[in-house]
């Protein structure tokens, strides 16, 4: 009995790691290819978040040794901002991602979050403070009900409905047949790509958190869809700071700072209209993504050219 119950239990609980750690990351972080290279220091205490200010001091990171990735970013959150990263692919903005949460150790520096540096505090705690946006939000064969709550399991039915409306879902879901109810997921419903985003913003807003990262869907989403999507999440940003990995230039405009990688270094920092007046690497990404666009609609008008 011993003998078969302990791995079933073991299996479980790996189980569990595995669904919760897809549900934090979606695939933003691709979370299962990766080492569990951290571990909390014993009698680590908790994250305390105050105001949500988040710090990149100097920060020297390399997922191999003889390999660096990023070479001494620093850069501030301040409480309430929001911080956009851009950058060509590869210039490490998903790695910033992935130290704020702390999946790996910096190699020199340290990332801050209201001053505690994230090697002395509990990873749960840190975990718990951060919500995450994925551009692909995971859904259990479960009810849409359940999949709101996971944000927050003990949240109440009130709670969980207020989530669904200022995602903007909850109209849709009294539309199903069974509401809330329903069951969602491979083996139930198929929502769209933008129904499931907005569960993914339902469980982020129920779960509250101080500090956001947003990892921008490079979009699978219609025009119109990812407006709407946008509007929420900006809605959610509000009274929190915000950091959001960008690959649409024009989503990110209001931000307060826009953050300009290359080959793991900051070469810009500003703001939009400051960036485009001094007609560098923002400015030539922003004509280049422009014209691209025109490209697009110029193309989505006339299927036929
Ligand atoms: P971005 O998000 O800006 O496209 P990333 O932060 O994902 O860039 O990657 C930065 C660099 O780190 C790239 O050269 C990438 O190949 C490398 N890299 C990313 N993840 C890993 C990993 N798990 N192991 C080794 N190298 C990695
Ligand atoms: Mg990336």
């Amino acid at each position: 009995m011993i003998q078969i119950t302990m791995p079933l239990n073991f299996l479980g609980t790996v189980y569990r790691e595995i669904r919760q750690a897809l549900v934090d990351m979606g695939s933003m972080f691709e979370l299962l290819s990766q080492p569990a290279e951290v571990t909390d220091r014993p009698g680590a205490p908790d994250l305390r978040v105050s105001g949500g200010r988040v710090d990149f001091d100097r920060v020297e990171f390399g997922y191999e040794a003889a390999r660096p990735i990023l070479r001494g970013i620093s850069f501030s959150v301040e409480p309430g901002q929001r911080v956009a990263l851009v950058g060509p692919s590869g210039s490490g903005k998903s790695t910033i991602g992935r130290l704020l949460f702390r999946f790996y150790d910096v190699t020199g520096g340290a990332v801050r979050i209201d001053g505690q540096d994230l090697r002395e505090v509990t990873q749960d705690s840190l975990h718990a403070r951060i919500g995450v946006v994925p551009q692909d939000t995971v859904l259990f064969n479960d009810t849409i009900l359940y999949n709101i709550a996971y944000g927050r399991p003990e949240a109440s039915r009130a709670e969980i409905e207020a989530a669904a409306k200022a995602a903007k879902i909850h109209d849709f879901i009294l539309s199903l047949p069974e509401g809330y109810e329903t069951t969602v997921g491979e083996r139930g419903l198929k929502l769209s790509g933008g129904e499931k985003q907005r569960v993914g913003i339902a469980r982020t807003l129920l779960k509250n958190p101080p500090i956001l990262l947003l990892d921008e869907a490079t979009s699978a989403l219609d025009t119109q869809t990812e407006r709407d999507i946008q509007e929420s999440l900006l809605a959610m940003g509000e009274g929190r700071s915000v950091i959001t990995i960008a690959h649409r230039l024009s989503t990110i405009q209001d931000a307060d700072k826009i953050i300009v990688l290359e080959a793991g270094r900051i070469v810009e920092e500003g703001t939009h209209e400051r960036l485009l007046s001094l007609g560098g690497r923002y400015a030539a990404l922003w004509a280049r993504q422009s014209a691209e666009e025109e490209e697009e609609q110029e193309k989505a008008a006339d299927p036929a050219a």
